[in-house]
């Protein structure tokens, strides 16, 4: 069997990597894109849930596959604009974000306006979001039901249900968003022994575009406004995670009205649960010749500030502005180049992530003290609620 030659081979059609062969429409060079999930893998998950554009009768946000719902910074709709991903993509704006901490006081409110934008995020299914990125237009050549087997550095293989392909890429870019667990490279991890339990719920109160950040001992406890309802994000010990998933729906409202409290009137509907167990996993070097990993294949964080995707984006986003100019996107040159533009975001955002973790995941009562005063002066001051907002919309690097 020949090897077939091909400019870029990506591996993963998650989000981001769907996104990067979007981006590379016009980059002058020839795109596969190689995903595992079967193409009737993802009819099924749409059609399971009624439709991916639609919500079902009660108002719920329609995704059943993957019940997380990702917060998208304004920073990420300017690329997805242009990725002509976003036209068709149903998201719920963010216009305002409550931030406070359980059983102590200081609480802040950051408001669309003091950013100068009409609103902080935008709220999308993760299934919508990789439905959207994979139907939009494009050149590339995707494989579904494609799972990357094996790459040495020169030849990487993929097989399908038919038959193992061979291709000779002369850039491999890791998006299979596993690889770091999976790679004999060394990556940094650090377990949070956090769960994260997902699920949309609807309160008694209408969310008006606003999005609740509560800090608990155990964890962030996040309500992000979602169709008629709420994306919870749950973050708790693994056994109180599990616990929570395995109760019935009423006993599940009752645990999440005591935690959060009745600032929305009661709780009165909850979807399908999932669970996520939570890790910072990050990459130091690629050790693979002629490759790169963009997205959670590069770094995994926790999602307190929900930072992961639109990280992933800009990594997809820098490297296709990167490969337009390349004669040759698989050199040391280019992907010296391409770490060193992507160094600082990156560290930014993963260094902004776990110090939020480590410092609200705590019961400490001095902390609980600083973080209160954290939280009062950031509600008194004007400039630093913009550059927190700033920062996490547009990401360490300003505006893509
Ligand atoms: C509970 C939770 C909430 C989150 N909330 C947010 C949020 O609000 N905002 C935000 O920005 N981020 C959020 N994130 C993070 C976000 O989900 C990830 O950063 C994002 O999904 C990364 O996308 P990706 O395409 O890199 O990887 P993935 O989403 O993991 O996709 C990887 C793809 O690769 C495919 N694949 C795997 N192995 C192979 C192979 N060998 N060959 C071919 N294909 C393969 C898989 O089928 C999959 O489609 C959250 C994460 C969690 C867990």
């Amino acid at each position: 069997m020949t090897d077939e030659a091909v400019d870029i081979l990506i591996a993963g059609g998650g989000p981001v990597g769907a996104a990067l062969a979007l981006a590379l429409e016009d980059s002058g060079h020839s795109v596969v894109l190689a995903e595992a999930r079967s193409a009737d893998s993802r009819e099924a998950r749409s059609a399971d849930s009624g439709g991916a554009r639609a919500t079902d009768t009660r108002g719920a946000p329609a995704a059943a596959g993957d019940a997380r719902a990702i917060a998208l910074s304004h920073g990420s709709r300017l690329i997805l604009e242009r990725l002509r991903a976003w036209q068709a993509l149903p998201v719920t704006p963010i216009t305002t974000i409550h931030i406070s901490q359980q059983g102590g006081f200081g609480r802040t409110l950051i408001r669309a306006a003091d950013c100068g934008l009409p609103a902080l995020g935008y709220v999308a299914n993760y299934d919508d979001l990789q439905q959207s990125l994979l139907a939009a237009p494009c050149s590339a050549r995707r494989l579904f039901g494609a799972r990357l087997t094996g790459f040495d550095g020169g030849k990487a293989t993929v097989q399908t249900q038919q038959e193992e392909l061979a291709f000779a890429p002369r850039l491999m870019v890791f998006a299979d968003g596993a690889r770091i667990a999976e790679a004999a490279a060394p990556a940094y991890s650090k377990d949070y022994k956090q769960t994260a339990l997902v699920a949309w719920v609807k309160a008694e109160q209408a969310h008006q575009g606003r999005a609740w950040e509560r800090f608990t001992a155990e964890g962030p406890l996040a309500l992000l406004p979602h169709a008629s309802g709420y994306a919870l994000v749950w973050t708790a010990s693994p056994d109180r995670g599990a616990r929570l998933a395995a109760l019935d729906t009423p006993a599940f409202l009752a645990e999440l009205q005591a935690s959060f409290g009745s600032r929305l009137g009661a709780f009165i509907e909850a979807g399908a649960r999932s669970a996520f167990p939570l890790a910072l996993r990050y990459r130091r070097e690629e050790s693979l010749p002629h490759s790169l990993c963009v997205g959670n294949a590069a770094q995994t964080l926790h999602p307190v500030a929900g930072q992961g995707f639109n990280l992933g984006l800009r990594d997809a986003w820098e490297l296709a502005r990167l490969a337009r100019d390349a004669r040759e996107p698989g050199s040391d040159s280019f992907i010296n180049a391409y770490r060193r533009a992507r160094a600082l975001d990156r560290r930014a955002s993963i260094q902004f992530t776990d110090s939020l973790v480590g410092l609200f995941s705590n019961s400490d009562p001095l902390l609980a003290l600083g973080r209160g005063a954290g939280l009062l002066a950031l509600d008194l001051l004007p400039f630093a609620r913009r550059f927190a907002a700033r920062r996490m919309i547009y990401g360490a690097r300003g505006l893509p």
